[in-house]
């Protein structure tokens, strides 16, 4: 089977005067045609240092210090600036982190969405308001709203507007950057519903990147999880609840307790759990992957 994302060995460094921070470390992974791949880790670990480096919005102080990004035949890091622009929302598009608050408040819905048929397809205005009505369709937004501008609109019909918004051209591959962590609970279940829905509809692969376990498990085929710029666990994600092998991942499960049952207190992440240096993940069972621990690691986790 080809892929249609392949990440070999991705480092990327922030490189200032003072120091240099590796915030990812040798990633590789792959995400087939249509598969939802997940990035599970807290805050801080890398993810969405990795998405932007996949869609090269990567600024100073950041570098690309090695690996290589493979879009189907596409090197990713050779491309061009016309050949990235071509590139982004096109093959690749990315909702990132408060996306909701990024749409322009000077703008309407309608000419925000058209914009990217007039700029991209080279379509008139009038027929690019068209498509743009489709959209809203399709993320359940009564079409008068074309009118609106954003502040008009709730955080979740905002958020609903930036997600069509990323679909339009119909890219193999959407990235979503904690796609619903400033949402509340109630808004946050109405927009990963949405995104399931269109993802079976029109059949996208998915980078989903989330700290939030129990949204990784709703969505994701396959995920990672990361710890410090490393992938210490990778499996399909039913294997890594069910069978969690590596104590940061159970530290992140146990992070987020079910909403019923007793209360217990929170363990602190990672705290305390040293990783040994070896860049290759050990397979313990048919497609599941497991950065080594050292005896002395697994007891200050278990401890912690
Ligand atoms: P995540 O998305 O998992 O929260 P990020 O990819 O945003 O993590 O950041 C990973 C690490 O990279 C951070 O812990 C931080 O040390 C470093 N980092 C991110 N952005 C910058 C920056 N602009 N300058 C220096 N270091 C940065
Ligand atoms: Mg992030």
């Amino acid at each position: 089977m080809s892929a249609l994302l392949e990440i070999r060995d991705l480092t990327v460094e922030y490189v200032t005067e003072a120091r240099t921070v590796r915030a990812v470390d040798g990633v590789s992974f792959t995400v087939g045609e249509g598969e939802v791949f997940g990035l599970a880790g807290e805050s801080g670990c890398g993810k969405s240092t990795i998405a932007n480096a996949i869609l090269r919005l990567l600024r100073d102080p950041a570098v690309i210090a090695g690996g290589s990004v493979r879009f189907r035949d596409t090197d990713v890091l050779a491309l061009d600036a016309d050949e990235l622009r071509a590139f982004r929302w096109r093959q690749v598009a990315m909702v990132f982190q408060s996306a909701m608050n990024s749409l322009n408040p000077v703008m309407t819905i309608g000419d925000q969405i058209a914009d990217i048929f007039t700029t991209h397809e080279r379509m008139p205005h009038k027929q690019a308001l068209a498509r743009a009505a489709e959209l809203l369709d399709l993320v359940g937004i009564p079409r008068d709203r074309l009118r609106s501008y954003p502040h008009q609109l709730s955080g979740g019909m905002r958020q609903r507007v930036v997600i069509a918004m990323a679909t339009a051209l119909r890219p193999p591959l959407l990235i979503l950057d904690e796609p619903t962590t400033a949402l509340d609970v109630v808004v946050q279940q109405e927009i990963m519903a949405q995104i399931k829905d269109l993802q079976r509809e029109l059949g996208f692969a998915v980078l989903f990147i989330t700290h939030d376990m129990s949204l990784m498990v709703e969505l994701s085929d396959r995920m990672a999880v990361m710890y410090a710029g490393r992938f210490v666990e990778t499996a399909s994600a039913r294997t890594v609840f069910a069978d969690p092998r590596h104590p940061y991942t159970r530290a992140l499960m146990n992070a987020f307790p079910p909403l019923t049952g007793p209360r217990t207190r929170l363990r602190g992440l990672g705290e305390g759990v040293r990783f040994r240096r070896i860049p290759d993940l050990e397979q313990v069972a048919a497609g599941h992957f497991v950065a080594p621990v050292g005896a002395d690691d697994l007891q200050t986790a278990v401890m912690s």
